[in-house]
């Protein structure tokens, strides 16, 4: 038994084919054969059996544990209660102020000294103007949506706070685009 357990070479990259039902009959066989007498294998086997099951039994049970039914329900009432609650005066009032204190230290933060900083206020405020309706609409638009989204994967967080990060990284890069062009007009001309 000894001897034949080692002369037959152990199959051990082939278990999990023959798990599978991936070998050939005659391979089959021939493996069915060799566990019988080698208690390795045989164990390696039993195994990847349990692993197997145990896996099978842990995906089966986060299958029923995902998505409630009302799921989808609560996602989207989360959605519009979030819209309806953007229109509180007092967000709004918060919206406005973080812009208008980004807008003043992206000013200054622009690395032009404050006279030309005040100097290009002007130049500024045509060039928002200009692109402004454009603008304001995308950035009101992704405020939106990122609002939603932060409000509904991230409702036990402070969202508030969420929401301004989210803001604050909206409107530096957009003032920060807008600026440099505006400042960049203003020296050409
Ligand atoms: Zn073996």
């Amino acid at each position: 038994m000894e001897l034949r357990a080692n002369n037959f070479t152990c199959p051990s990259d082939e278990i999990a084919s023959y798990i599978d039902g991936e070998l050939t009959p005659k391979r089959e066989l021939e493996l069915d054969a060799h566990f019988m007498e080698c208690s390795i294998c045989a164990d390696e086997l039993n195994l990847q059996k349990h692993f197997l099951c145990q896996l099978d039994s842990s995906l089966k049970q986060g299958a029923e544990l995902d998505l409630p039914p009302d799921f989808a329900k609560t996602i989207v009432a989360n959605a519009e209660s979030t819209v309806s609650g953007l229109r509180r005066p007092r967000e709004q009032f918060n919206a406005v102020f973080i812009c208008a204190g980004l807008f003043l230290f992206v000013l200054f933060a622009s690395g032009a000294d404050a006279a030309t900083v005040f100097n290009g206020v002007s130049v500024l405020f045509e060039q928002i103007i200009a692109v402004g309706g454009f603008f304001g609409h995308l950035i009101y638009s992704v405020f939106i949506g990122l609002s939603i989204i932060l409000r509904s994967f991230a409702a036990q967080v402070r969202y508030d706070l969420a929401i301004a990060v989210a803001l604050t990284a909206i409107s530096a890069v957009s003032l920060m685009f807008i600026s440099r062009r505006a400042l960049r007009v203003r020296r050409a001309g």
